[in-house]
């Protein structure tokens, strides 16, 4: 079974119970190709009545999904993983052509999401639980994990397809069933064509449900996620901002929700780092995908000594990499996604010069194609000094010592990722203990995209870990006792 209908823009349609359905009326909104501005899909405008539609499916489907047994629901797990390894060819030009992403970063997406899968089909025999000491004579007590109901899924655009699979794949695997929201900007990447893999895999129907909406037409469905008794708890990944509105949503309804958020990642260059290889590490930290990952490096902190030399290597190896045609196997990176993130990337550059930064290359875009840019002499009360500009935008900065680079990889809310480059390894972990982030290499990029790690950000990051650890965050952990002999009572 498939979304797609062979017409020259490919028109989509949603998944349901099961079914491959229309939005309410036939809306439709079209979903642009970020490199051309084309058109590239139609897509299904939901409404809140087709959201409700998904939240009811999903409950139906509940029971009998939280009831399976772990092999049966290992197996599609497994045959979802080799689906996508098929498909492989397929999803690098739709990840191309719906969102920008360059080969090199939709095949890392490929493999990602098949390591979540092939991960993800051993949860079912995770969720079990343990015994408990009871202090009451003659009672045996157990602690089991049980799924939580319908988990409501929202996802970005960036990280399309294997963030969405991050999305649904441990709730799924827990045995809870899913209404996943895909990004407006990425429906089919993030979405529907999910939904295509786990149908084919053989997914029963309703235990995932995919739902489409047009941009800034997201509030009716929101609605019903947030306010339907059924959905019981969320697992987004988006921009902090979204983030704290969504908690504050559930919080109101006293529900769980998983936070996945942005970040302002430093990147530490030490006075005895291998020069030429930081110099790398922190060229495809700041540029992998133009920029527009949660774990992009957005300020390097380099230990005077190597200041000057780290910089002239850094500008010269920026000026190199040039945006272009994601569809061409030989792009390393393509466009921003919309001329709402151009504009962003380019006024808060022209903000930081205004206040004394200065360019060091780049600052310029073709279409959406914006040039690695580096700036220096950011003033540290300028937006920029700590706030996540998503695009291919890193400040440089020297520092006196590794105090004052610890200390200043901290001046930020965000707390997802960092690096710090030494030869010392021991320095190296004694100073990632100070930084305060969620994950942090030593000698390695900022990025750090394992599907078994616990993945997740401190502070304005979000609190969400996944891995095996995302198996406490979507069951509940119940208490059963047996009460081997009659107990007495004080009346
Ligand atoms: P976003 O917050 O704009 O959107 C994320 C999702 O939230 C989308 O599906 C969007 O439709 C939905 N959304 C927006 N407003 C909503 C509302 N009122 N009610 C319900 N849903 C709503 O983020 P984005 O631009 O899609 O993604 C980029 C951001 O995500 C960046 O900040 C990036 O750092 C962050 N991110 C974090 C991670 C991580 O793992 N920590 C991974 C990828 C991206």
């Amino acid at each position: 079974m498939t979304g797609i209908s062979a017409v020259e823009v490919k028109k989509y349609r949603q998944l349901i119970a099961g079914e491959w359905v229309d939005a309410e009326g036939g809306r439709t909104f079209d979903d642009l190709n970020p490199y051309n501005g084309e058109v590239y899909a139609k897509i299904p405008a939901s409404s809140g009545a087709d959201a409700r539609r998904a939240i009811v499916a999903a409950h139906k489907a509940y029971p009998a999904w939280a009831a399976m047994g772990a092999r049966a629901r290992q197996a599609l797990f497994l045959k979802a993983a080799d689906i996508v390894e098929r498909r492989a060819n397929e999803l690098v030009l739709i990840m191309a052509q719906e969102t920008g992403a360059a080969s090199p970063f939709s095949r890392f997406q490929i493999q990602w999401a098949v390591g979540l899968l092939r991960q993800a089909a051993g949860y079912p025999y995770f969720a079990g639980g343990e015994i408990v000491p009871s202090e009451t004579p003659g009672v045996f007590a157990m602690a089991m994990r049980k799924p939580l109901g319908v988990v409501a899924g929202i996802s970005p655009w960036n990280g399309a397809f294997n963030l969405a699979l991050r999305t649904i794949a441990a709730p799924l695997a827990c045995g809870n069933t899913v209404v996943l929201k895909p990004s407006e900007e990425a429906p089919v990447s993030a979405g529907l064509v999910v939904g295509e893999i786990l149908t084919e895999a053989g997914f029963p129907a309703g235990v995932l449900n995919v739902i489409t909406h047009a941009p800034g037409e997201v509030g009716p469905v929101a609605d019903q996620l947030f306010e339907s008794d059924e959905v019981r708890a969320y697992n987004f990944t988006g921009s902090s901002a979204t983030g704290a509105m969504l908690a504050e949503r559930a919080g109101k309804h006293l529900k769980r929700i998983a936070l996945e958020l942005g970040g302002y990642n430093p990147l530490i260059v030490l006075k005895d780092a291998d020069l030429d290889y930081s110099v790398s590490t922190a060229i495809f930290s700041a540029y992998f995908h133009q920029g527009q990952i949660c774990m992009n490096s957005r300020k390097i902190l380099v230990e005077q000594p190597l200041f000057d030399e780290f910089l002239r290597r850094f500008v010269e190896k920026a000026k190199t990499i040039k945006a272009g045609d994601p569809a061409d196997p030989k792009t390393k990176i393509g466009p921003l996604i919309n001329d709402r993130a151009v504009a962003n990337a380019k006024s808060r550059i022209a903000q930081a010069v205004a206040k004394g930064a200065r360019i060091v290359t780049g600052g310029g875009c073709e279409g959406r194609c914006f040039e690695p840019t580096v700036l220096i002499n950011v003033p540290t009360d300028t937006p920029i000094y700590c706030e996540e500009v998503f695009g291919p935008v890193v400040l440089i900065e020297s520092v006196d010592n590794e105090q004052e680079a610890v200390a200043k990889a901290n001046a930020t809310n965000y707390g997802l990722t960092a690096s710090i480059m030494t030869q010392d390894v021991w320095k190296g972990i004694t100073l990632a203990g100070q930084v305060q982030a969620g994950l942090v290499n030593v000698n390695g990029p900022t990025m750090a995209g394992e599907p078994q790690i616990p993945f997740g950000g401190v502070k304005d990051s979000g609190w969400a870990r996944f891995g095996r650890w995302a198996v406490d965050t979507f069951t509940d952990l119940n208490l059963v006792t047996v009460s081997t002999q009659n107990r007495q009572y004080p009346f």
